[in-house]
């Protein structure tokens, strides 16, 4: 493989060393400089590949200096990986100064495809997968996690967080309080790895079922909310919505939604909320 010079952004496994691709690989051998979030975590992965290329650690304290480095390397034609301990970079991790540094002088950045814990747990999650809101870590702190939640209530999206284990129970007791202790939810727990676990149900139920087991506790956790759901907007069907959609696109959405509700022998006030709340 021929390599273009360039800063790769390049998503290593989350857990199973059997997912990274052939292209990771590739870059990974060809670039001058691996540019990791910890060296020390990093060196094992690439070792275990028999990968030797020179590595530099970037994280969030050093990352503008960081740049300025990578983009001499770049000005002298040499291309630059940059991973993170797990995953994709710049997703809750770092990278962002990085990229759009790099961008702003004039440097291509070419991103490879891989793992990401939010997307993978989201395909197998059973939520609706056609909008969601991807919402990093939860504040540490309940008020923030609170108030952060309240935000978030009446988005109809899926939404997505990352979760530590040590904070696991908090950020369900929040979520009960938030969101409602019927609000359906998915924990995912260890994807890719050999403890790999989906607990799923209204949002006091997986509280009760983490909280009696320590196991659920631990390893690393996705959390995955369904979006809000309004009665109006729970019984509209999907060919109403979709008509919605079309109609929005050339017409006002009060024209669209009374359009449709004529088509389809609904309320025009339904379908002009549901509009709304899906951003039309
Ligand atoms: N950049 C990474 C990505 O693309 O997924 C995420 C990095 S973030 C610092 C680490 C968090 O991702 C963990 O605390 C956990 O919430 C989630 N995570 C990473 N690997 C996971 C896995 N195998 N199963 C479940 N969640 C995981």
């Amino acid at each position: 493989m021929d390599l273009a010079v360039a800063l790769y952004i390049v998503p290593t496994p989350i857990g199973n060393l059997a997912d990274i691709t052939q292209r990771a690989l590739d870059v990974l051998n060809q670039v001058s400089l691996v540019a990791c979030e910890d060296t020390r975590h990093s060196g094992k992965l690439l070792s275990h590949f028999g990968i030797e290329t020179r590595k530099i650690a970037i994280h969030d304290h050093n990352e503008r200096d960081r740049a300025k480095d990578i983009i001499n390397l770049l000005a002298d034609s040499q291309s630059v990986a940059l991973i993170s301990d797990a995953g994709t970079p710049l997703i809750s991790d770092p990278g962002y100064h990085l990229v759009s540094q790099v961008r702003q002088a004039g440097y291509k950045v070419i991103p490879l495809p891989g793992a990401c814990a939010a997307i993978t747990a989201l395909s197998a999650s059973g939520l609706p997968s056609d909008r969601f809101s991807f919402e990093g870590f939860l504040p540490a702190k309940e008020k923030g996690r609170l108030d952060k939640l309240a935000a978030l209530r009446e988005d109809p999206r899926t939404l997505i967080f990352y979760e530590s284990p040590h904070r696991i129970v908090h950020s369900l007791k929040s979520i009960v309080t938030a969101l409602g202790a019927d609000r359906e939810i998915v924990m995912a727990r260890e994807v890719t790895k050999t403890f790999e676990t989906f607990l799923s149900g209204e949002a006091h139920d997986v509280l009760a079922q983490v909280e009696v087991d320590a196991n659920q506790q631990k390893g690393e956790i996705v959390l995955m909310c369904h979006g809000f759901r309004t009665q109006e907007t729970e019984q509209l069907p999907q060919v109403a919505i979709d008509t919605l959609t079309i109609l929005s696109a050339e017409l006002p959405l009060k024209k669209a939604a009374a359009l449709a509700a004529q088509i389809h022998g609904l309320k025009k006030n339904a379908l002009y909320k549901h509009g709304l709340n899906i951003g039309l």
